[in-house]
């Protein structure tokens, strides 16, 4: 850990308090995107946190999140996916690729101890991106782990336990005695069974039904379900697809929620480049996309001619 002595520095005197786990893991996902790269700067294109809730509104701890942007742009050589993942085994992560939904993107979860990451490229080939987290740092006593926070669940957090999927009454279990007699939780006398959380059934994460449900308080669309990019009109104004992520990344949603995963697609179509961005909203389900027109990216010919 004492190896990137001076990004932790840097970091610690930019951000006092943020914890060595934060400070660890930002370091392995720089010095991993660096050893792809050799001759390109990752770009962390946003840091934030998750807060961890059991049942006051005030957090319990956090789980600090790092995207970086390793390439994309006018890369050389692409290294290829599976080098990006022996890229992680060198430095002692165990990586398994998951099956993509959608052509073109490759996707990966990297896992080290409780710190993980999801490993992203998107189409095009369009930007390979690392969102990695900490475990679960507590301000007080340790209490587990929920199964979620915001930005991990694959989908809308469940509001009811917050992520943890068990019923935050009776901290899941189930009650033997207690302060009324029969002391069952409501929990128990569900379907659910005891101790889960009723709305999730345990898993932490919003049923299609129910989110389907807050979309409708929204007053927004389900999606198509395909996956294809939503047309939206292009903007100008960058001048790679990493900087339009970084723009992407800083913009919240109409419900404020800025936790998005962004999905990425590079294409040239009617002779100009476009960086495409689709994600769902993590706080109210939306569909959102952006498009971006780039300046025309070099061509593999020009390239060609460059050589002797
Ligand atoms: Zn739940
Ligand atoms: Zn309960
Ligand atoms: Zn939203």
């Amino acid at each position: 850990m004492s190896e990137s002595g001076g990004a932790m520095d840097e970091v610690f005197s930019e951000h006092p308090g943020t914890p060595e786990s934060a400070v660890w893991l930002k370091g392995q996902l720089l010095r991993i995107a660096s050893a792809l790269y050799p001759d390109r700067r990752p770009v962390v294109v946003r840091e934030w946190t998750d807060p961890v809730r059991l049942r006051d509104p005030e957090p319990v701890g956090h789980r600090f999140l790092f995207l970086v942007c390793a390439g994309g742009d006018d890369r050389p050589s692409s290294p290829g996916f599976d080098d990006v993942l022996h890229a992680f085994t060198a430095e002692g992560w165990t990586t398994h690729r998951r099956s993509s939904d959608h052509p073109g993107e490759s996707r990966a979860q990297a896992r080290r101890e409780d710190f993980e990451v999801r490993v992203y490229e998107g189409s095009g080939p369009g930007l390979l991106t690392f969102t990695g987290w900490t475990p679960v740092v507590y301000t007080g006593r340790q209490s587990g782990r929920p199964r979620f926070t915001l930005s991990t669940v694959r989908g809308v957090l469940c509001d009811d336990c917050h992520g943890w999927g068990v019923c935050l009454l009776c901290g899941g279990r189930a009650y033997s005695g207690g302060s009324g007699g029969y002391g069952r939780c409501v929990c128990a006398g569900n379907n659910a069974g005891p101790g889960r959380c009723v709305e999730c059934g345990g898993s932490g994460a919003l049923t299609a039904k129910a989110t389907s449900w807050v979309r409708k308080r929204y007053g927004l669309p389900d999606p198509d379900g395909t996956g294809s990019f939503p047309q939206v009109p292009a903007e100008g104004g960058y001048d790679s697809g990493t900087s339009a992520l970084v723009a992407v990344s800083e913009r919240p949603c109409a419900c404020g929620e800025f936790r998005c995963f962004w999905r990425n697609r590079l294409t040239d179509a009617d002779d100009r480049t476009l960086a495409l961005f689709a994600g769902i909203c993590q706080g109210c389900a939306a569909q959102r996309a952006y498009a971006f027109e780039l300046p025309r990216r070099r061509l593999a010919a020009d390239q060609v001619e460059d050589l002797p």
